[in-house]
């Protein structure tokens, strides 16, 4: 049975960069017919909010990605403590009192003299009476797990073979000195209790499965399979880190980006197949396959996302979008006819609300100086509204004969005139949907 989960903080929206992450892990999931854990990691009592937590369950709903059941890690404050005293009487627990600038220093001094800035677990020497007394002057120390000092090994599913030195990293502070919880300890407990057996997250956290490894192991959890697939960068290769605030996911909701062309670039991208636009989350289960994706950081372009979108929107039944339809006032009679006109020329859904305005009020005209006379002579001979299917070949073929112009020297100009554009949909179902003469 797989069971996986996606853990974000409720410390801010969820943004492109995250949705890597749980989409991997659904898709993973959904594939093999086990459980999907939605898990928020709110330890942090300051930062997390609940806004944010309703906030990522929307963006997940609107995508579509539906889990089984959610926790929340402030729920389970008396299983961390439980877990830290049974490190504590495994002596893998040791508490600390440096403060933030000296530990600064130390690292600087480390660096200085060219070794890798790892805690030098001074605090081990502390005696009783010294602990007291740092107690008494600073208050309660900070927590760390003493790691053992051997090379932590796992198969990545997505990096291969790994191997770190446990003696390059500093042993993890699990608890902090005013008692919080830290995500590396709430994380190992969750993932032990809640039986995950899969776990797929960014590379950034590959030191920090090396050290979660040794704290499952101490506290006699099964150790899961990890993944972590690489981070995503800008379109030229540039860090992301900075930009992703803009390029959370109802940012792209309000821009109008459609949840499956959001979802099937994000499920190919930085993989060996092709991106491929999915009509269907299924669809998306049954090609994926985490072993195609590869190491290497993945370039990410919001703007791949309209071309998508725009596929996306022209292959909408018209049931789909009745509703946004009649939202901008389209009578009904006419809603199925406006959709099957606009369908193929939308980037967006939005962009039908310019197209609506344009049948209801007429289009700015854009005429070329040398079609002036032309245009005024052909508007003269087109009647007033309502159009028929067959106003359009009827008023170009009287044009026609009465100006001698034919092919694109007779549609261009009158096409530009009725819409304001040089592309468009087929002027024969253009006219039935204006509501005015043009001009
Ligand atoms: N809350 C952590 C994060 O968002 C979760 C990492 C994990 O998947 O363990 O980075």
């Amino acid at each position: 049975m797989t069971v996986t989960r996606f853990a974000p903080s409720p410390t801010g929206y969820i943004h492109v960069g995250n949705l890597r992450t749980a989409l991997f892990n659904y898709l993973i999931t959904r594939k093999a017919g086990g459980t999907f854990i939605l898990r928020l990691d709110d330890t942090d009592p300051e930062r997390s909010k609940q806004e944010y937590a309703d906030a990522i369950q929307e963006d997940l709903e609107w995508l579509g990605l539906t889990w089984d059941r959610v926790e929340k890690q402030s729920d389970r404050l008396d299983r961390y403590e439980q877990a830290a005293q049974d490190l504590r009487d495994k002596g893998r627990f040791y508490e600390c009192f440096e403060t933030p600038t000296e530990l600064d220093l130390k690292r600087k001094k480390q660096l200085n003299m060219g070794k890798p800035p790892v805690y030098d677990r001074a605090a081990l020497a502390l005696s009783d009476v010294d602990k007291d007394k740092l107690r008494a002057e600073r208050g309660d120390g900070h927590w760390r797990f003493m790691l053992d000092q051997e090379r932590i090994e796992w198969t990545d599913g997505i990096l291969g073979d790994l191997s770190i030195d446990a003696a390059s990293v500093s042993d993890p502070v699990l608890i902090r000195g005013d008692g919080q919880f830290l995500y590396t300890l709430a994380s190992v407990c969750d993932d032990i209790d809640f039986g995950i057996t899969h776990v797929v997250r960014g590379s950034d956290h590959v030191t920090n499965t090396a050290t979660q490894i040794q704290i499952i192991q101490a506290l006699g959890g099964t150790v899961p399979s990890f993944a972590h697939h690489s981070l995503l960068t800008g379109p030229q290769g540039e860090a992301l880190s900075k930009r992703l605030g803009t390029l959370s996911l109802r940012d792209l909701r309000a821009q109008g980006v459609e949840p499956m062309a959001l979802l099937s670039l994000m499920a190919r991208l930085g993989s060996s197949q092709p991106v491929e636009l999915c009509s269907s989350i299924d669809e998306l289960v049954e090609g994926f396959d985490i072993a195609n994706f590869g190491a290497a950081p993945t370039k990410f372009d919001m703007n791949d996302l309209f071309p998508l979108t725009a596929r996306v929107l022209s292959n909408l039944p018209f049931e789909a979008v009745a509703d946004d339809v009649a939202a901008l006032g389209v009578p009904s009679d006419r809603a199925q006819a406006f959709w099957d006109v606009v369908r193929e020329n939308i980037t967006v859904k939005a962009d039908m609300a310019e197209w609506w305005s344009l049948f209801l009020n007429g289009a700015t005209p854009m005429i070329d100086d040398e079609d002036r006379d032309f245009v005024a002579q052909a508007l003269s001979m087109l009647p007033e509204p309502p159009y028929s299917a067959q106003s359009w070949a009827d008023w170009t073929a009287a044009v026609k004969e009465a100006t001698g112009r034919k092919g694109k020297g007779l549609f261009m100009p009158l096409r530009k005139a009725v819409t304001g554009r040089a592309r468009g949909p087929e002027m024969a179902d253009v006219l039935p949907l204006l509501q005015k003469k043009p001009g």
